[in-house]
């Protein structure tokens, strides 16, 4: 249990990526298992009381929005496919990760670089939140 669905995304067989697959790390880990700085997520464990993208997009904040659709990491995800010599989706992203150590340090650089991201920007979202729901103007 705990790895569901989402993390088949990345690891479809533990024995090949333990064999052929990158390290991972705190950040990469939060990517892979949907368990971190994502609104469905927080909803969830009831650190927000709506699931929506903090970049404004609309959208529930799915771990599939936030590393493969957000606008938001369109930068990210370009330098990831600079190295990897092509865009990395979610029905790639597996493959990419096994494939060679370069394509697979390459898309974990991205998982980690988004993450940071994301948590950096989620206690932002938090320390503004601090003061309440007033807006700073009032009385
Ligand atoms: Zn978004």
């Amino acid at each position: 249990m705990g790895y569901g669905g989402w993390a088949r995304t990345f690891i479809a067989d533990v024995r090949v990526w333990q064999k052929e697959g990158p390290e991972t790390d705190y950040y990469a880990t939060q990517a892979i298992v949907g368990h971190g700085s994502f609104g469905t997520y927080l909803k969830q464990i009831r650190r927000r009381e709506n699931d929506e993208c903090w970049f404004g997009c609309e959208v529930p904040d799915t771990p599939a929005h936030t590393i493969f659709e957000c606008p938001k990491f369109d930068e990210v995800r370009r330098q990831a496919k600079d190295k990897v010599g092509k865009e990395v989706t979610e029905g790639n992203v597996e493959e990419m990760l096994v494939r060679s150590e370069d394509s697979g340090l390459a898309v974990m650089e991205m998982l980690r670089e988004i993450m940071k991201i994301k948590e950096r920007d989620e206690y932002k979202w938090e320390a503004t939140r601090e003061g309440g729901h007033n807006p700073p103007s009032s009385g």
